[in-house]
């Protein structure tokens, strides 16, 4: 791999490392001349913060954090802010790149950032959470603005998160200035449909899929690995369409019944005992036999690098939609299309999420708010043209689903590059 213009090339198998690969399939596929290739595959800027945040007992202890702006050619940046021990600045990088294609995949107006702080959330209380996050706030808030860049949820943030965040950032300029995150609560300027958008997103998606095989929710079974924000509600979304949810998995195992699960009744069951174990009316699994389990569909909604070169081979799937972000390693990719299974490539699945957001930015900035049916409804029509825009290319070109994505997202921020021209 060529080096970075700092010299550096990121760790092999590491996740930028990773980002630039796809990348590169897709610009030699694009045919970009060398220094377009050369711009796109580096981040705009990167601040890191270092920060002191008093704790309960009195004493101050220090914190590292990041925002990275990936490309802003076609618009503020956009991305979230996660809360995560492992957190560091290449896989900001990388995180960052891949929110540049995912807007650009779906054609919003927004190019990609990320931020996040090394920390584990659980070790801390919630004032201690606050301070921390109203510290790191005003750290980044050189670089965060409504006409700028917005960030939102992600890893171990939510609509709490980004409530304090706002205030931060309102407190700091003397007034209200919700656009500044999306993701917040809807009482204090968030927007319907933000919650189950995601995995709405994994819904639309995959039924077109379904579509272009003939077929219809009621006629497949679908096993859905994760059970927080997005599969939770892409199994709920698919079930209500009419889908037999087989199997379903979080951290604890999973959970399996080939007549077909109830939901709804899993989401009260989790929602008193936190995990899926020990679900009555339902066999335990564990996450590599959900992997491997009898279904149509397979929607991995929970973390990086799940499908591998070790068990892509066992998928019995014939359709993997990707609702998490990268659940499927390079080698895994081959092994899958070597089978003849149809991807869903994540920066196309999961892009409901940043599709809302970009909603809840516009209301904001309108303070004029839409219905749910009308949230729904955009999102709905905005995934279906961006999954048969990507299928489009996908035949044209004669290449993978993933590569693309990427193509569509990657050409069109090349395009906008070019009309801008190179300053000065
Ligand atoms: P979440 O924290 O709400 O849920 C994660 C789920 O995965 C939980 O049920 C957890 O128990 C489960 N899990 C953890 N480890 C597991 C393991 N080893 N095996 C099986 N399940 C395991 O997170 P989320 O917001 O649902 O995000 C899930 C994925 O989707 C992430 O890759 C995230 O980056 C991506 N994503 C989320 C959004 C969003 O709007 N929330 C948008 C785009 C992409």
């Amino acid at each position: 791999m060529k080096p970075l213009a700092d010299g550096t090339i990121p760790p092999e198998g590491s996740a930028y490392w990773v980002a630039l690969k796809q990348f590169e399939d897709a610009a030699r596929e694009l045919n970009l001349d060398e220094g377009m290739v050369d711009f796109l595959r580096h981040p705009k800027r990167e601040l890191t913060v270092n920060f002191p945040v008093t704790m309960n007992d009195g004493s101050m202890r220090m914190f590292t954090g990041y925002r990275v702006h990936h490309n802003t050619v076609r618009g503020p940046t956009k991305g979230g802010i996660r809360f995560h021990p492992n957190v560091d600045l290449n896989e900001m990088r990388a995180l960052a790149m891949w929110m540049t294609w995912k807007c650009a995949v779906v054609n919003i107006p927004y190019g990609g950032a990320k931020g996040g702080v090394i920390v584990d959330p659980d070790k801390l209380n919630e004032s201690e959470l606050r301070r921390l996050t109203r510290r790191f706030a005003t750290e980044i808030s050189i670089l965060m603005s409504p006409e700028g860049d917005i960030p939102a949820p992600d890893v171990n943030t939510n609509a709490q998160t980004m409530a304090w965040i706002m205030d931060t950032y309102s407190m700091h300029k003397g007034y209200s200035i919700p656009a500044v995150v999306t993701g917040k609560p809807v009482q204090i300027g968030g927007s319907l449909g933000r919650v189950d958008a995601t995995g709405r997103g994994v819904m639309v998606t995959t039924r077109e899929a379904l579509k272009m095989r003939g077929k219809s929710y009621r006629d497949v079974t679908v096993a859905v690995q994760g059970f927080g924000n997005v599969g939770s509600h892409a199994a709920a979304l698919m079930a209500e369409e009419g889908a037999t949810i087989v199997a379903i998995s979080d951290a604890s195992g999973g959970v399996a019944n080939p007549k077909g699960l109830d939901v709804k009744a899993l989401k009260d069951y989790v929602a008193k005992n936190k995990f899926v174990k020990g679900f009555p009316e339902a066999d335990a699994i564990t996450n590599e036999e959900l992997l491997a389990y009898k279904c149509d569909v397979l929607t991995p909604c929970a973390l990086e690098n799940q499908l591998t070169a070790k068990n892509a081979d066992k998928v019995q799937a014939r359709l993997v939609a990707e609702g998490a972000n990268g659940p499927t390693t390079p080698e895994a990719d081959r092994i899958l299309e070597d089978k003849g299974v149809m991807l869903i490539p994540d920066i196309l699945c999961n892009a409901g999420g940043v599709t809302a957001s970009y909603f809840e930015w516009v209301q904001d900035l309108q303070s004029f708010f839409w219905t749910e049916a009308e949230i729904n409804a955009r999102l709905d029509r905005i995934m279906a043209e961006a999954y048969h825009a990507v299928m489009a290319e996908a035949e044209k070109r004669k290449v993978g689903r993933r590569v693309a994505a990427q193509v569509l997202a990657i050409g069109r921020v090349a395009e906008a590059a070019t009309l801008r021209g190179i300053y000065p």
